[in-house]
């Protein structure tokens, strides 16, 4: 007898992969600046995320700004014309810093200008829950 094959293409139960993945919310209130209070972004166009990422210490003082901490929560934004006002540094090492237009407080975040995705710290930055 010829050895049959059998296509086993195992099913299993439709293992219901619920998208878990609910972690992404989009922010809900509009992001001012700490300082100032300008708009940064409006509601619903940054994505909450965590992801460790470098930045320099707000500097309050000019000349210190090697001083960095990792900070875990940010907003994601694809596009950097989505805010509504944003001020960038020079690319530093492949990334831009962002600042607060108006007051250049700062840097809030920062974006690889290779992904052009940028990412808004969550400590740096206020949601202003208005009612
Ligand atoms: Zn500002």
């Amino acid at each position: 007898m010829d050895s049959q094959v059998i296509p086993t293409e195992l099913v299993e139960g439709n293992d219901n992969k619920c998208e878990d993945n609910v972690d992404n919310k989009l922010n809900e209130f509009k992001i001012v600046c700490k300082k100032c209070s300008c708009v940064i972004l409006r509601p619903n166009q940054g994505k909450f995320i965590t992801r460790k990422i470098e930045l320099p210490m707000v500097s309050t003082t000019k000349g210190e700004e090697s001083v960095r901490e990792t900070l875990d929560d940010h907003l994601e934004v694809d596009d950097i014309f989505t805010y509504e006002n944003m001020g960038f540094s020079n690319t530093v090492e492949g990334f831009k810093y962002l600042v607060c237009a108006e007051c250049e407080y700062g840097p809030l975040g920062l974006m690889n200008s290779n992904e052009k995705k940028s990412y808004l710290s969550l400590d740096r930055i206020e949601q202003l829950k208005d009612s």
